[in-house]
């Protein structure tokens, strides 16, 4: 038994241009508060970090839900992952439209499919089926978003790092263990400005965007995502958490070794079966808050930490 649930979010790792920080810190701290309510209303750690994904998927702050980045055709197509510790189950959705939260939906595959993922029109299907509403392209297409596809095409870009300042804002990922030590992993994202259309990142694939394993820890990822799958990020820190790595030091190290190996920056949070935090990237900036003994420590440059009460 542990003391207190842990809940530890992060909103997106990249070359995070400074105006975007409060913003974020503000998104953050509004999951976390939210998140701590829903836990004090139900004891359940997978509706506690859902609700902290959905409350920064409606939050434009963050590129996920509404918010979300645009392919190369100008359109959002979202993907998301939640995973349980307890026997590993798994959900993932990519190339959904036009639903605010991703995440329910990846919950819904979970828990009302034989199956773990689901894809484009078809998990659009699946939610009209599970009674999502629709909303629009104009609910959650941004300015910001808009504008980075611009800049984008203007600089000739080609997407090999997050948030260069096209827009600057990043995917979302919540993660919790109760006190009992049963884990989450949820992760949700618009994926990379200028994606091809079609393009799934890692977000969405166990292994790759998060992982959950009650016997090991919890994690989740963000960053170039075209990297971070190949190189299997999530369960490279779970492998080190495996071996009694400190955590902290195995989410840095990991992102580290992507950036030499495979190039591109990430960045991840993780909680070992011992409630150890760990937070780190190799990109310039990675937004991350966790909540401890009735306090929200957060930050977004290296070295940063601040508190504040919940
Ligand atoms: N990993 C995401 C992707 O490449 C982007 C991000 O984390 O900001 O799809």
């Amino acid at each position: 038994m542990f003391k207190e649930p842990i809940i530890v979010i992060h909103g997106g790792a990249g070359n995070i241009p400074d105006n975007r920080d409060q913003p974020k810190f503000d998104g953050m701290l509004t999951a976390i508060r939210k998140a701590h309510s829903v836990y004090t209303d139900t004891l359940s750690i997978i509706d506690t970090c859902q609700a902290a994904v959905e409350s920064m998927e409606d939050n434009e702050a963050f590129n996920a839900g509404r918010g979300s980045v645009l392919n190369l055709k100008g359109e959002i197509e979202m993907e998301a992952l939640i995973m349980e510790g307890k026997n590993m189950n798994a959900g993932s959705v990519t190339g959904v439209r036009n639903i605010a939260h991703p995440i329910a939906l990846a919950r819904k595959v979970m828990d009302n499919t034989p199956h773990v993922f689901l894809m484009g029109q078809s998990a659009n299907e699946f939610a009209t089926k599970m009674k999502f509403e629709t909303v629009s392209d104009d609910y959650l297409m941004t300015d910001a978003a808009k504008i980075a596809l611009e800049n984008f095409l203007k600089m000739g870009g080609s997407p090999v790092t997050t948030e260069i300042g096209h827009g600057g804002v990043g995917t979302v990922g919540a993660i919790g263990m109760n006190v009992d030590g049963h884990m989450i992993s949820c992760t949700s994202t618009g994926g990379i400005t200028g994606k091809m259309a079609g393009r799934v990142g890692d977000t969405p694939v166990p292994g790759a965007g998060g992982y959950c394993d009650n016997a090991v820890g919890t994690v989740s990822t963000t960053g170039h995502g075209d990297s971070i799958m190949r190189y299997c990020l999530a369960q490279r820190i779970m492998t080190n958490l495996e071996q009694g790595v400190e955590p902290n030091l195995a989410v840095q190290n990991e992102c580290e070794k992507l950036s030499t190996r495979i190039g591109g920056s990430a960045g991840a949070i993780a909680i070992s079966k011992e409630g150890t935090i760990g937070i780190g990237f190799s990109s310039e900036k990675m937004a991350w808050a966790y909540l401890e003994k009735g306090m929200i420590h957060y930050g977004i440059k290296k070295g940063q930490h601040f508190t504040i009460g919940l």
